[in-house]
């Protein structure tokens, strides 16, 4: 068995709705915005960071992932 991964579609509605209510529920906060941008976040940011669970969320959601960000 192999993983198949594709590329990631543009964020969505959904993707905008997790990110304002998760300002709300959890709450986190707007550190850093796109997936370039994050990787400059610290470990701490990141843990509060509502555009790392967004995107998590839609990629998961997605069943996608960008291969250019994987550590080598
Ligand atoms: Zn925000």
């Amino acid at each position: 068995m192999s993983l198949q991964l594709k590329k990631c579609p543009g964020k969505d509605r959904g993707s905008n709705m997790l990110h304002e209510l998760s300002h709300t529920a959890i709450p986190t906060f707007d550190k850093a915005y796109g997936e370039a941008a994050l990787k400059s976040v610290s470990p701490d940011d990141r843990l509060v960071n509502v555009e790392n669970y967004e995107l998590f969320a839609h990629d998961a959601e997605a069943g996608c992932a960008d291969i250019n960000d994987w550590p080598s």
